[in-house]
């Protein structure tokens, strides 16, 4: 959003009886809010496979009278308030997919007040949240000054690498045009994310040829060369502040105690609250696999082949914040406390990550509501006070946009 753009305080949006009758939505249509939520859960989505999903809400959008809906080639599901003006153009986003895989059962079902099913929470709230702000926008014709363009995305979780957002940045129609970025992942009322947790995910393969660990002895050995690697990463001071970490999360190769590997690998998970702080761990990471494998190599016999080392990066995840100063986070802040809840800023992970790196202010919000277990198969999720996560998403979007009063 550019400096330009005067966002509405909270508290002159309160006084509009239009905004004060929309917040009151929330309450009066709670029920099939959650038949809404309930509805769009009982749709399978799993990593690469949100078609289905992507259909339905596209379908929704469409009933709720949002135009240039659409499912883009990347399989992210838009539709378009349209405001007096095209901008400030805000996307107000929620992501499509989960983490579990195709043989799930995503059948949702209700026991004491609260909803179980995979996904529900994560990011089921947020999709159904988007579905609720799109429709009470509709239904209390708002009047707004700015445009709102509704987007389900794909490819959020892990091996997703946020590509939905990523689509939609770097590559989509809508790209250069989007002002400021609000995305609802799962539930929550005074968590404010505007800081993103960058990542980077390796997969580490080293070859070589392989032979009989005796009558072969002195090839170059990659789980040796491996073993090496590991030990070096695991030495690197990581600082505790900014928060870095580093996992080798999967390791694997050979075929038999009395053979030489001809093949070790291994994954690796690198992470940081700041961008130089990752680099650093990333430098160091490639610099001690390299050196593991030109230690194996420098002991083999004369005339033996090489170890070859294959570095494929798996996932990026780029880190940023957008300033807790900033009119998209003040305005956030000052909602929630509207609501009577104390504001937390908070780092993640999210589709945020990618407007934040690209210097589009973003943040996400939990959608209301509670849950439980979430990315297992006993996620669960509990509406009770979801209206008040709704008001808080409202007043950010109506905020941004502006209203005409
Ligand atoms: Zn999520």
């Amino acid at each position: 959003m550019s400096s330009a753009v005067k966002t509405s305080s909270v508290t002159q949006l309160m006084s509009s009886p239009h905004v004060a009758r929309a917040l009151r939505f929330f309450e009066t249509n709670a029920g099939a809010i959650t038949d809404e939520h309930i509805r769009i859960c009982s749709i399978p989505a799993t990593p690469f496979g949100e078609r289905e999903r992507a259909e339905y809400l596209s379908q929704k959008f469409c009933e709720l009278g949002l135009t240039d809906v659409e499912i883009d080639d990347e399989g992210n599901c838009l539709g378009l308030i349209k405001g007096a003006s095209s901008s400030p153009l805000l996307v107000v986003s929620a992501h499509l997919d989960t983490v579990f895989s195709k043989e799930t059962n995503f059948t949702v079902t209700r026991r004491d007040n609260k909803l179980f099913a995979p996904g529900i929470a994560d990011d089921g709230c947020g999709l159904a949240a988007l579905i609720a702000l799109a429709k009470v926008i509709k239904a209390e014709q708002l009047q707004i000054d700015g445009s709102i363009l509704f987007v389900g995305t794909v490819g959020e979780e892990g091996e997703g690498n946020l590509r939905g957002v990523r689509y939609l940045f770097t590559k989509g129609r809508w790209t250069s045009r989007v002002d400021a970025f609000l995305s609802f992942d799962g539930p929550g009322l005074d968590r404010i994310t505007n800081r993103a947790l960058g990542s980077r995910r390796y997969r580490v393969e080293l070859s070589g040829p392989g032979g009989h660990s005796w009558g072969d002895f002195g090839l170059p050995n990659p789980v040796h060369a491996l073993g090496r690697a590991v030990s070096r990463l695991a030495a690197y001071p990581a600082p505790k502040e900014p928060r870095t970490t580093f996992n080798v999360g999967r390791i694997e190769g050979g075929t038999s105690i009395n053979a030489i590997p001809a093949q070790a690998i291994m994954e690796v998970d690198l992470r940081s609250a700041a961008a130089g702080e990752l680099q650093r761990l990333d430098a160091f990471f490639r610099r001690a696999m390299k050196d593991a494998v030109d230690e194996e190599n420098a002991k083999k016999r004369a005339g033996d082949p090489l170890l070859k080392l294959k570095l494929d990066l798996m996932g990026e995840r780029p880190t940023g914040e957008t300033p807790s100063d900033s009119p998209l986070v003040e305005l956030a802040i000052e909602a929630t406390r509207l609501l009577g809840v104390e504001p937390r800023l908070d780092q993640s992970s999210t589709d945020s990550n990618l407007p934040i790196s690209l210097g589009i202010p973003a943040i996400t919000l939990g959608a209301g509501g509670s849950s439980g277990c979430s990315h297992s198969l006993d996620e669960w999720y509990s509406p009770r006070d979801r209206e008040q996560g709704l008001k808080r998403g409202l007043l950010v979007i109506l905020g941004i946009v502006g209203l005409i009063l």
